[in-house]
């Protein structure tokens, strides 16, 4: 995809289109209230969420995209001066409230842009969420990946999410037996 059309998590170069996949800081490093660049696209819990992380924002530039939904989004070639149609797909991406992965398609190919995601062979949730893509490949393979893989740093080794919600209603009933 040509420079200049479509930035995602990014906020700092111009673009025609902006993506955001979720509201966590490492990802909105330059968005801000006053943000007045371009429209931004994200899902709808993320659009919800918007107005608390950026009060005053002009909310008329946030364009959701429903989930598993493909939307077609009309941009001009920087270099040909051209018209071009990309369809893009949010997928759940199974991370925070509102976070998605994002599948676009074009003259370019396709390109998954990951962001932050939690894959279990096990969750259901999950599994729901590599069926979206399938669908939303209608056939076709994925040409080039954007994994974010901040998390795959041995440093961070989550449990599964079932552990920690265990270990997490553990220590609050601790906590309120002995301070409650
Ligand atoms: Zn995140």
């Amino acid at each position: 995809m040509e420079k200049g059309m479509i930035s995602v998590d990014r906020w700092s170069e111009q673009s025609q289109a902006y993506f955001l996949t979720h509201l966590h800081a490492d990802h909105t490093n330059g968005l801000s209230s006053k943000w007045s660049k371009g429209p931004i696209f994200c899902s709808p819990v993320t659009a919800k969420l918007f107005p608390f992380k950026f009060p005053g924002f002009h909310l008329s530039l946030l364009t959701v995209l429903e989930i598993g939904i493909s939307h077609l989004i009309s941009l001009v070639s920087p270099s040909t001066g051209l018209e071009t149609s990309v369809h893009v797909t949010a997928i759940d991406a199974h991370h925070c409230p509102g976070a998605v992965m994002l599948l676009f398609r074009g003259e370019f190919g396709c390109i998954l842009y990951t962001g932050d995601f939690r894959w279990e062979s096990t969750s259901e949730r999950a599994n729901l969420g590599k069926n979206t893509l399938v669908n939303a490949l209608m056939g076709d393979k994925v040409d080039f990946i954007h994994l974010d893989n901040t998390y795959c740093n041995p440093l961070y080794s989550f449990p599964p999410r079932e552990v920690v919600a265990h270990q997490v209603h553990f220590h609050m009933c601790f906590f309120f037996f002995f301070f409650g």
